[in-house]
């Protein structure tokens, strides 16, 4: 199957922070006394009508003193946080029509703050749900701070979705890293945020030792990696050798 051929998209990656933290943490394997830093992209997606930011970094209130910020020293014990620049400086958040979330970890939902809350919200009803619920809360290291009371409106999706009815840009479920992970295609390009944190992971299957459900996350890395031998660009999410700012080929 070919998917529509969307004219005009343009993809810019943002880097909007990083985080050092243990490598055997993120890459199953991998020392505990190794420290690698990750880059943390986020995405603008232009259409003729549309200015949509996928994922909005990290927290700046948050950079200087994670622990306290967010009351939770043990998640910040073992992880550093860094910031250059916020999406703030480095967009004009005013003109946005949408924000996608791929999913409520920290380092994706930190700065949806920034974003004006006439900004609809689109993101996965489970992710959401799951963002909700205590049990589902601890389990994930979700920091409710980042998300929770806004008035914004939410566009909930349930599963796959054609987000702008035109194939030009599509939500597809793929859950595992979180309950409601989400990764986005626009034309053969295929942003997998944490489906796989390196590109290797597409086979090497080196997750990071936590998930929600690590035989769901196989399932969507399988997922991913069919799309990219059926010749489609495959993005990680916080790979150090790939992720450069600037425009990125739909
Ligand atoms: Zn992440």
């Amino acid at each position: 199957m070919r998917y529509g051929q969307p004219t005009q998209v343009k993809v810019e990656r943002l880097i909007v922070g990083s985080f050092a933290a243990p490598a055997g943490l993120f890459r199953a394997g991998e020392p505990m006394e190794e420290t690698v830093s990750y880059p943390v992209p986020a995405y603008l997606v232009e259409t003729a009508s549309e200015r949509i930011l996928v994922d909005t970094g990290l927290n700046p209130a948050a950079i200087a003193d994670p622990a306290a910020y967010y009351e939770r020293p043990d998640i910040f014990a073992v992880t550093s946080l860094e910031q250059e620049a916020s999406i703030a400086d480095q967009l004009d958040l005013a003109t946005l029509t949408k924000v996608v979330l791929t999913h409520l970890h920290w380092d994706h939902v930190g700065g949806l703050g920034l974003v004006p809350a006439s900004v609809p919200l689109v993101i996965q009803r489970r992710e959401w749900e799951a963002g909700h619920d205590e049990e589902a809360v601890r389990r994930n290291f979700f920091l409710a701070r980042d998300y929770a009371g806004s008035e914004r409106e939410l566009i909930l999706l349930d599963g796959d979705t054609d987000l702008l009815g035109d194939g030009s840009l599509e939500l597809l479920l793929t859950p595992g890293h979180t309950p409601g992970h989400q990764s986005l295609r626009v034309g053969d390009l295929v942003l997998g945020a944490d489906v796989t944190h390196f590109a290797a992971g597409l086979d090497d299957h080196r997750f990071p030792v936590f998930a929600d459900d690590h035989e769901q996350q196989l399932c969507s890395a399988e997922r991913l990696r069919a799309l990219r031998d059926a010749g489609r660009t495959v993005v990680p999410g916080h790979d150090p050798e790939l992720l450069a700012p600037g425009p990125v080929a739909v």
